[in-house]
């Protein structure tokens, strides 16, 4: 039997402040306007002279002004020399541009998130190319939702992001970083995003888990139309066994909810919450459905907006995993979206 998880911190960093985790490691709380995530962690990593800072919230005013609070605390006050994303999305990798304009910070992720980052954020269009829209209507989305899609414009990343450092410092699974006079070894995981960079101190026993694994919500794990067939669920699924040789005592520092120990038990019910919902699914599809049919089946709560679309694409991801592994079939059906079935 797996203990439950144990949040060892007593209450959290109010905004503008900095909580100790451990020796020269510090939390930061900043605000995100999605809700259900509402805040996003950050970290802050003593360097000798500086700062690393590990991720970095979203491009906001606001933000930079919690930032500069930060800074201007007693003890806090030296430069920001190096910035670590976990991952491309916008409420991590936000501000990387405005601390590489304010300090001069070298950016520092793995080829694939950067790559990406940069690709998405040069992306702007008036409208979602045809394939796109393709692609969302084999989804299941009806001419109505299709037509709204064409309003918002495509491409909206480099809008939520300060502009992403033309520089990378490459990070790459297995190595260490040295940052103050401790190694964080770079550990990465997939499927939420595609080269997800996680930081474990073995000295500290601490492990910057990012959005890879997280204490209270499933981490989202979606297809889209930039890659149609993937099965991201497989990937994520397959690195999370990356994670098993940490000691079970390991503190976790999540990027959204609380600190906790217990990485075993969260890794297991993980892997548990995505097996009950793909046989969930599997019952369903006696009854052959289009991938926005099965929104009820894996959510209890009906998803509206920009939460429908994330449904959506964590939808057709288990959808995926299921005909990879022979579970599920799909075919064409008459008014151009796909069916999937149970095999
Ligand atoms: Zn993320």
């Amino acid at each position: 039997m797996l203990p439950d998880l144990v949040y060892p911190l007593d209450g959290r960093p109010a905004d503008g402040e900095a909580m100790a985790v451990a020796p020269g490691v510090f939390w930061v709380r900043m605000p995100i306007a999605i809700p259900g995530l509402d805040f996003i962690n950050l970290y802050l990593i003593d360097d000798g002279d500086g700062w690393t800072v590990v991720d970095t919230g979203l491009r906001s005013k606001k933000i930079e002004e919690l930032w500069r609070v930060v800074f201007a605390r007693p003890g806090f006050d030296k430069p920001v020399r190096r910035v670590i994303c976990t991952h491309f999305h916008p409420d991590h990798i936000g501000q990387a541009g405005w601390f590489e304009a304010e300090y001069g910070a070298q950016l520092w992720m793995t080829w694939g998130e950067w790559t990406f980052g940069r690709l998405l954020s040069l992306e702007a269009l008036p409208e979602p190319p045809p394939a796109v829209l393709e692609f969302y209507k084999r989804a299941g989305l009806g001419d109505e939702a299709l037509a709204a899609m064409k309003t918002r414009g495509y491409g909206n990343f480099g809008k939520a992001v300060t502009p992403i450092p033309r520089a990378l410092h490459r990070i790459v699974d297995g190595q260490v970083i040295g940052i103050g006079r401790q190694g964080w070894k770079v550990i990465v995981g997939q499927g939420h995003s595609p080269e997800h960079a996680c930081l474990y101190n073995a000295e500290l026993n601490l492990l910057i888990s990012g959005d890879q694994i997280l204490p209270r919500i499933s981490p989202h794990v979606g297809v889209y139309p930039g890659e149609p067939e993937a099965d991201p669920l497989s990937l994520y699924l397959g690195s999370l066994p990356r994670f098993d040789h940490l000691p079970d005592d390991v503190t976790v520092l999540p990027a959204h909810g609380d600190v906790f120990r217990g990485l075993k038990r969260r890794l297991r019910d993980l892997q548990l919450h995505h097996d009950e919902r793909l046989d969930a699914l599997v019952e369903a599809l006696a009854t052959p459905k289009m991938a926005i049919e099965t929104l009820p089946v894996l959510f209890r709560r009906e998803l509206k907006g920009e939460h429908a679309m994330l449904g959506l694409g964590e939808a057709i991801a288990h959808l995926h995993l299921l005909i990879n592994r022979g579970r599920v079939t799909r075919s064409l059906g008459p008014d151009g979206a796909d069916l999937y079935a149970a095999a």
